[in-house]
């Protein structure tokens, strides 16, 4: 049987506003609501960054709490993925929500440029984010920016910084960073399977990019991410009217390429983690 597809819903991020889209999610009401329809639509991990009510990123864990208790009340069984990426705190800051025990984090585990600064990520501060994931059970998603990243995860995967089953995400299209090229993706794919043929590895393409890493990975045998963390547009004149719009449209790109879209339970069995949710 073909592989299922996973489908990974970034549903607010720490960048797009409601001047951008008035539907992106900033409350946690909003936040849950938005998750539920894009849960409904096939999206079986949630990944999730928190909002001050200005709209500005945060890195408080009690909106973090507040969030992953909705979602379990009104989503069970989806992953949950918490981001601990650098645009919503400093150092530490980023990982002080793990302690909530999501079922993934996003782990950055090296440095590149951003838009308009460098993504700086410490070797001690990666060291440390994924020892707070393993101490609380929490599995990581590798951001992988650069391929010295993906280098990066196999060598903590295998001296046991990272526990359990590897996932790495190719991101793609970030200003400043690895751009969205047919070659450099063919050569992600190749990597992971020579240096770590166990692991699964999702694509997210930013802005306009986002149906064409969806299409890539989908095709591939991949994973993928879609949602308006990345992408508040349809196409360049409509803005996406919902999160779950944007499932919708890459599981029709699954159906195209006869990938049936994963489940929850497949979704969970396809990356080790527990059936049960606590
Ligand atoms: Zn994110």
């Amino acid at each position: 049987m073909t592989k299922p597809c996973i489908i990974c819903v970034a549903i607010t991020g720490s960048l797009p506003t409601k001047a951008n889209n008035p539907a992106v999610p900033i409350t946690v009401a909003e936040q849950i609501e938005s998750t539920h329809a894009a849960f409904e639509a096939g999206a079986s991990i949630a990944h999730c960054h928190v909002r001050n009510s200005d709209q500005s990123p945060s890195s408080n864990p009690e909106l973090f709490a507040r969030l992953l208790e909705g979602l379990r009340e009104h989503c069970p069984g989806m992953i949950v993925q918490f981001s601990t990426g650098g645009r919503s705190g400093a150092g530490k800051e980023r990982g002080g929500m793990l302690a909530l025990s999501p079922d993934m984090a996003s782990l950055s585990v090296g440095s590149n440029n951003f838009p308009t600064r460098v993504y700086e990520n410490p070797p001690e501060l990666i060291d440390w984010l994924a020892d707070e994931m393993q101490k609380y059970k929490v599995q990581p998603e590798v951001e992988a920016f650069d391929l010295s990243h993906i280098h990066q995860a196999v060598s903590m995967h295998a001296d046991g910084r990272i526990a359990g089953r590897l996932y790495v995400q190719f991101v793609m299209g970030v200003k400043n960073a690895t751009p969205v090229d047919k070659d450099i993706f063919e050569y992600y794919c190749k990597t992971m399977k020579r240096l770590s043929p166990d692991s699964e590895w999702c694509a997210a393409g930013i802005g306009r990019h986002q149906l064409t890493v969806n299409e890539w990975a989908i095709a591939a045998g991949g994973h993928t991410r879609t949602g308006l963390e990345d992408n508040v547009r349809l196409d360049r004149n409509t803005l996406a009217s919902s999160n779950a719009e944007l499932v919708l449209r890459t599981v029709d790109i699954c159906i195209r390429h006869h990938r049936p879209v994963a489940t929850w339970q497949q979704a969970r069995a396809l990356l080790g983690l527990a059936e049960v949710v606590s």
